[in-house]
């Protein structure tokens, strides 16, 4: 059974209701535990966030290595 978040612009409340599968998130008429009708629903950000994935070539991060050789006995730190 899904849960919809609220939260009442009364007492700052967040709450959820929890409805059947075939009944649909009311935008209004739900009231908060303490009884307040000045509700809002809250949608999460789980569901804003898909689509955002392969849009582009990803970074290689290891292609990208030093090439000037000069690691350690370069330098001179090995004797
Ligand atoms: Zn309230």
């Amino acid at each position: 059974m899904p849960a919809y978040d609220y939260r009442c612009r009364v007492c700052d409340t967040s709450f959820e209701v929890r409805r059947s599968m075939t009944e649909s998130a009311p935008d209004s008429g739900v009231t908060c535990p303490a009884g307040h009708v000045e509700t809002s629903r809250v949608f999460s950000a789980v569901a804003v966030a898909r689509g955002v994935s392969a849009s582009g070539s990803p970074a290689p991060a290891m292609a990208a290595a030093p090439s000037s050789g000069g690691a350690c006995c370069g330098g001179g730190c090995c004797g």
